[in-house]
């Protein structure tokens, strides 16, 4: 049970026709492990029982036939459900360890035998406790009323029904014994059930913590660009139709740049792309570093970047870009491949009142132009 517990059931990708997880070899081959296991400590339950059956017998309580039809009972309740495990038969159901259905057999067992041998009825009502806290470990609400429902009327049946003296054998010292005995197994199995349940849900926490953690290094990737590590253009463009939304609101401004590395081509060109591939990284790296925690700078295609600059006016902002051009043409490029330089140009406006994204780009995209036209490696305002 305890490696059951340790690898609980899991949806796998994909899912089958009627809606359940379609399950790889591997996994139903776990699963037929966790089955087998779980029912190797049933078996080990009903042989231990029998042993304290066969003490009974021993003091002349009740006789050995009871104990080795227990056993026998017992044992073959475990065949049947192992031959239809190893056949995919359980693989049909939603709970595929069948918790239900065999907590209710072996219910049934239990009343049965304390129907013929009333005079150790403590074993198998203790035993009731144990199966019931087996089944709750699984089965749904609606499941463990059911199966308490047939639970309380086979007791109804039992107490109320016929007028057998239900017995618990103190009688001697061997019979003391073998009560104690049914006390002892009763109360650690309920404790082991604890034990399992509580590391099931431990399984399940961490599972969750994990699951958690997953999805918000795929959203995080799904907002950034690989190669630079900027907001990727889906991003950056929520970005700054959120700030657009933000200055509507407070009537405040922004300032936008529009933003590319000059003679790229040919940079990829002399020196190779992933000499290119670095420049972009170390460019985006150097942009990072002198920004302000509230701006935002995101990969708007190809070499081309857009950086959002809240509350900063037209002239701020041009200083602002200024300083960058500066720092980024001043970086040791040739740490790259001697004689290598990288510049950028840079377009830059402020938002109007009542103006779209569309609108904004489009004048940035004109002064970013009209940096270019007049030599590169220069800021132009719009
Ligand atoms: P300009 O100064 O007018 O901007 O010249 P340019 O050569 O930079 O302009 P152009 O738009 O013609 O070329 C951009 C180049 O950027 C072409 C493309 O191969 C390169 N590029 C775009 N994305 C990447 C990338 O992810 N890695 C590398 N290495 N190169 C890229
Ligand atoms: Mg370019
Ligand atoms: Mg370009």
């Amino acid at each position: 049970m305890g490696s059951a517990a340790s690898s609980l059931p899991s949806p796998v990708a994909g899912a089958s026709e009627s809606g359940r997880p379609r399950l790889t070899v591997e996994r139903l081959a776990r699963r037929a492990r966790q089955r087998r296991q779980i029912q190797s400590m049933i078996a080990a339950c009903f042989v231990l029982d029998a042993a304290v059956l066969l003490i009974y017998a021993h003091a002349g309580t009740t006789s050995v036939l009871v104990a080795t039809s227990y056993a026998l009972t017992g044992l073959f309740l475990v065949a049947v459900y192992v031959l239809l495990s190893e056949r995919g038969f359980h693989e049909r159901f939603r709970d595929h360890y069948l918790v239900a259905p065999q907590s209710a057999v072996n219910m049934v067992n239990l009343l049965v035998f304390t129907y013929i041998a009333p005079e150790v009825g403590v074993l198998f009502l203790c035993n009731l406790f144990v199966v019931f806290g087996f089944g709750a470990l699984r089965t749904s609400a609606r499941q463990t009323a059911v199966v308490w429902t047939i639970m309380v009327l086979g007791l109804a049946a039992l107490f109320l029904g016929t007028d057998k003296a239900i017995g618990m054998p103190t009688g001697t010292r061997i019979d003391r014994l073998a009560t104690m005995l049914v006390f002892a197994l009763t109360i650690g199995r309920c404790m082991y059930l604890g034990i399992f349940s509580s590391s099931m849900q431990q399984s399940l926490y961490q599972s969750g913590v994990k699951l958690k953690e997953a999805y918000r290094r795929i959203e995080e990737l799904a907002e950034l660009d690989e190669l630079t590590g900027t907001s990727n253009r889906r991003s950056i463009m929520r970005t700054l139709e959120d700030e657009i939304a933000r200055c509507a609101r407070n009537g405040s401004t922004c300032a936008v740049a529009l933003i590319d590395l000059d003679h790229f081509k040919r940079i990829n060109d002399v020196y190779g792309h992933p000499i290119g591939d670095e420049a972009l990284r170390t460019f985006a790296i150097g942009m990072f570093a002198n920004l302000r925690s509230i701006d935002r700078f995101g990969r708007y295609g190809g070499e081309e970047f857009l950086l959002v600059l809240p509350d900063l006016s037209q002239d701020q902002a041009m200083r602002a870009l200024e300083r960058l051009r500066a720092i980024i043409a001043d970086l040791d490029w040739s740490a790259f491949s001697p004689g290598m330089r990288v510049t950028i140009s840079a377009g830059v406006t402020t938002l109007k009142p009542n103006e779209n994204s569309d609108t904004l780009l489009a004048r940035a995209d004109g002064a970013l132009y009209a940096a270019k036209a007049r030599g590169r490696n220069r800021i132009a305002s719009a």
